[in-house]
């Protein structure tokens, strides 16, 4: 009997041993794996949002240069028909040797998509939107990502686009020459005394006027200085960047508007020379001052928002 006593306490103290230890294996071998796991999540995490990081860091740049290629097509003769669809191709192109370039050095796959190109509170920023998708290993991550794109610093395309590059137009000096171009396209289309806008100009690259609110223009020494520089101002009527790559005069959107100058010793009415009244609106205006050979053709609601309306 004590035998038989002694036994089942051996019996069951091991039984009791056995069953922790297991119980023990069974905590460490989970635990390491959850701690593994977990490192897999944070390393994959790290990559994704160093991923989301560059490519948005990088957006706003490669968005840009997806406009400046758009412009440079319309600049080299060839008709850019939907702005959107071909900014939207250009930057996908960008983006995707990037993609092939992380391919190589990381080992992850992403595919990224345009979605839109948008227009903003300001006509100087483009909205642009792209999917992203990220694949490495077993680990997928997708996300739309957001930036704005400045146009500032490209050239306006509206005049090519409207008027092609077999107008004769010339770009030198930072401006665009017209030469014989517009003179042409209003005689084409009956406008009063296209001879004044032989040899007129326009500022070539797109730059903000720093004259805001535009009244300022009739103070002393400001509009010589807009003009000098060539600056672009905000309007409703005139038309916006997107659209004036598809040579339109004049749309929806909130846009700008550039004085084309006149250099001619005519003083007949002529188109007032906001750009979106040359190429889309088409009405008269009359020189600021009759006996300066460089002065603006506007008309008296043009005069008003500049503060040019007192002047002789
Ligand atoms: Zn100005
Ligand atoms: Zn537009």
């Amino acid at each position: 009997m004590k035998i038989d006593e002694k036994g089942n306490m051996i019996v069951g103290t091991t039984a009791i041993l056995v069953v922790a230890l297991i119980l023990i294996c069974i905590f460490v071998v989970s635990s390491i794996n959850y701690i593994n796991n977990q490192n897999i999540d944070s390393e994959t995490n790290d990559n994704f949002k160093y991923i989301v990081d560059d490519y948005s860091t990088n957006l706003e740049i490669s968005g840009r240069e997806a406009i400046a290629q758009a412009t440079e097509k319309v600049y080299s003769g060839l008709p850019v028909l939907n702005s959107n669809n071909q900014i939207k191709k250009n930057l996908n192109k960008i983006l995707n040797e990037k993609n092939e370039e992380y391919d190589k050095k990381y080992g992850i796959k992403i595919t990224s998509e345009t979605q839109s190109v948008e227009n903003t509170d300001s006509p100087w920023k483009l909205l642009f939107k792209v999917k992203l998708n990220v694949e490495k290993g077993n680990e997928k991550f997708s996300k739309i990502i957001e930036k704005n794109a400045s146009v500032e610093g490209l050239r306006d395309p509206l005049p090519i686009a409207k008027l092609t590059v077999l107008s004769g137009i010339l770009t030198y000096d930072d401006k665009i020459h017209y030469k014989t171009a517009l003179a042409g396209y209003m005689l084409l289309h009956h406008f009063d005394s296209p001879e004044s806008y032989i040899e007129a100009t326009a500022p070539l690259t797109m730059k903000k006027c720093p004259y805001d609110p535009y009244i300022h223009h009739g103070d002393p020494n400001v509009l010589d200085d807009c003009l000098d520089k060539g600056y672009f101002h905000e309007s409703a009527d005139g038309s916006c960047y997107l659209c004036r790559l598809e040579g339109k005069g004049k749309c929806p959107h909130y846009g700008f508007e550039v004085f084309i100058q006149t250099h001619t010793p005519l003083k007949n009415e002529s188109l007032s020379c906001s750009d979106h009244v040359v190429f889309a609106d088409h009405y008269n205006g009359e020189k600021i001052n009759p006996d300066d050979w460089d002065s603006l053709i506007l008309d008296s609601s043009h005069r008003k928002k500049y503060g040019l309306d007192e002047d002789g």
